[in-house]
């Protein structure tokens, strides 16, 4: 069985969803069109299956890299998934 892939109905009942598959981010930085705000997991519509796998990677990449912008130092990493 598959679940269907979408993010949450509040998400979409709200308009945060700008598509049937959630909330539009940037591919390679998960930022949404409002500052500081970014989306991950099943909210996000990325390439990529709606997968806890998927949320957990995107989770990490993007904690590591609001680390470096908060303390200015280190290098941000862009997202690069692996799933099956
Ligand atoms: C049957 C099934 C089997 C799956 N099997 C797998 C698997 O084998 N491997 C895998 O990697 N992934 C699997 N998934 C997918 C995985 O569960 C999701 O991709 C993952 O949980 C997404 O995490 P998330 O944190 O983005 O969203 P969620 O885990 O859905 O978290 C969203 C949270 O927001 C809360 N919420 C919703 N509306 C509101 C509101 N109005 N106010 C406050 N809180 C709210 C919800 O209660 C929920 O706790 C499966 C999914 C299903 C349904």
């Amino acid at each position: 069985m598959v679940p269907p892939h979408r993010p949450a109905q509040v998400l979409r009942d709200s308009g945060l969803a700008d598509t049937e598959l959630g909330v539009r981010v940037d591919y390679d930085t998960l930022e949404t069109k409002w500052e500081n705000v970014y989306a991950i997991g099943d909210c996000a519509d990325m390439p990529a299956s709606k997968a806890g796998g998927v949320a957990h990677q995107e989770a990490d990449i993007l904690a590591h890299n609001l680390v470096v912008k908060i303390k200015k130092r280190g290098e941000p990493k862009p997202v690069r998934l692996h799933t099956i």
